[in-house]
C-alpha cells in the first residue's frame, strides 16, 4: 500500500510556533540540572580511579546529546581495558566499587543484553544505569549533539516529536514501538531532505573527527561552528516543519521500499540493504539505518502488530496539525 498524498498545509500553520516554541523550552532541561548532572560523573570518576586508574566514565545517551528532557534517567558508559576480567565481572567489581562509596540500590544486571550496573546518587537524587565499553553510543551521542549545534529547529522539532511519542506510548521498545535515538535519528533525516536542506549529510563531508570503534569507521566532518548558517536559506518554522514530518510518515514514506539513512543523507533502498525479507526476528517493517552499525535498522524492533499503531499514530498527529483547532494541545492528549 503505497501512498504518496500531498496535502496543502493549512493556511494557518505558521500562527501555532509561538505556541510549539513555548512546548520546547518548557521540556528543556534547567541549568541546575545539567550542572548537578556534571557533578555527579565527576564524584564517580574520582571514586572509579582509585580502583581502576585508566578507566574513564563518558556521558551519552540523552543527558549528553542535548535531546534530553528534564528528570531524565542519565546513561553512562565506563571504558575500560581490562583484559583479565569479562564484562560480567566488571559489572559485579563496579557494582561492589559503587556500594562502597555510599550509592544507593546499586544492582548489577549481568545477564541482561546490555549488561548494566543501576544505582542512585542520593547526593544528587539522580538514577543512573552505567554500561561496559559501549564506545559506539558514546559517539553516535557525539554525533547527535553536533546536528543539533547547526540549527537550533533540529532540537525543536525532536524535543516536540519525543513528547508526542512519550504521551502517545509510541516510545517504548519492549512493546514494539521506537528508541527515542530512533526519533531523532528521523528529525535529523527528515531536516537534511526539506528544500532547502536544513541540516547537512555530516558524514558525506570531509572527516575533521577520525575514528573507528570495533572496526567500525565512525568518521565525520565535526567542525560545526563553520555550519551555523547552513539552514538560512530554509525559513520554515516549527510548526510547518511539525506538520510535515508527520505528513510524511502518515501519508508519503514508502515503507514497502525505502530505508532513511543520515549517513548518506539521502533514502537508500531495502533491496540494496537485503532488507526486504524477513530474517529470524528482524522483520524491517519501517527501516532506520544506525550510522554507524549500517547493519543494523533502529526499527527492528517493530512487528506487525507495532506497525499498525505505529503509522495510526503517524496519522492522527498529522490530521491534527492539518484540521484541529487546537494542535498544541490535542497533540500530547493522552492515549
Ligand atoms: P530518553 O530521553 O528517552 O532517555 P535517550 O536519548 O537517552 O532518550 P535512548 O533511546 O534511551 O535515548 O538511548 C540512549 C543512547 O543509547 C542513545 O543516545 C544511543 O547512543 C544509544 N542507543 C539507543 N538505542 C540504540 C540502538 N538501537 N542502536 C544503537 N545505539 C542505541
Ligand atoms: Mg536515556
Amino acid at each position: 500500500r503505497i501512498q504518496r498524498r500531498n496535502i496543502q498545509c493549512r493556511r494557518d500553520i505558521d500562527s501555532f510556533a509561538p505556541k510549539f516554541l513555548a512546548i520546547f523550552e518548557s521540556l528543556v532541561p534547567a541549568e541546575e540540572e545539567i550542572a548537578k548532572q556534571r557533578q555527579l560523573i565527576n564524584s564517580l570518576n574520582n571514586l572509579i580511579s582509585r580502583e581502576w586508574p585508566h578507566a574513564r566514565l563518558h556521558l551519552y545517551g540523552s543527558c549528553a546529546n542535548s535531546f534530553g528532557v528534564s528528570n531524565s534517567d542519565i546513561d553512562v558508559c565506563l571504558s575500560i581495558n581490562e583484559r583479565e576480567l569479562g564484562k560480567a565481572e566488571i559489572i559485579l567489581k563496579l557494582a561492589e566499587i559503587l556500594e562502597a562509596g555510599n550509592l544507593q540500590n546499586v544492582q548489577a544486571l549481568t545477564r541482561a543484553r546490555v549488561p548494566i550496573v543501576k544505582m542512585m546518587d542520593p547526593q544528587t537524587g539522580l538514577s543512573c544505569d552505567i554500561c561496559i565499553n559501549n564506545l559506539l553510543a558514546v559517539v553516535n551521542t557525539k554525533l547527535l549533539k553536533d546536528y543539533a549545534m547547526i540549527d537550533p529547529r533540529l532540537r525543536q522539532l525532536a524535543f516536540i516529536v519525543k513528547h508526542w511519542a512519550k504521551s502517545r506510548h509510541v516510545n517504548e521498545t519492549y512493546q514494539g514501538t521506537l528508541s527515542s535515538y530512533a526519533y531523532v535519528i528521523m528529525c535529523i533525516h527528515f531536516l537534511q531532505n526539506r528544500r532547502p536542506a536544513i541540516l547537512p549529510c555530516l558524514q558525506a563531508m570531509e572527516a575533521t573527527y577520525v575514528v573507528t570503534v570495533d572496526n567500525i569507521d565512525c568518521s565525520y566532518f565535526d567542525d560545526v561552528n563553520k555550519l551555523h548558517m547552513f539552514g538560512a536559506r530554509n525559513r520554515e518554522p516549527i510548526s510547518r516543519l511539525l506538520w510535515a514530518f508527520f505528513h510524511y510518515w502518515a501519508y508519503q514514506h514508502d515503507y514497502t521500499a525505502d530505508v532513511i539513512s543520515i549517513r548518506t543523507g539521502t533514502l537508500i533502498s531495502k533491496h540494496s540493504k537485503d532488507w526486504t525479507r524477513r530474517i529470524g526476528n528482524d522483520r524491517h517493517l519501517i527501516c532506520i539505518e544506525d550510522p554507524f552499525e549500517t547493519s543494523h535498522d533502529l526499527g527492528r524492533v517493530v512487528d506487525k502488530f507495532s506497525i499498525k499503531i505505529l503509522r495510526e499514530e503517524f496519522e492522527r498527529a498529522a490530521n491534527i496539525l492539518q484540521y484541529d483547532p487546537n494542535p498544541t494541545v490535542t497533540l500530547f492528549e493522552p492515549y
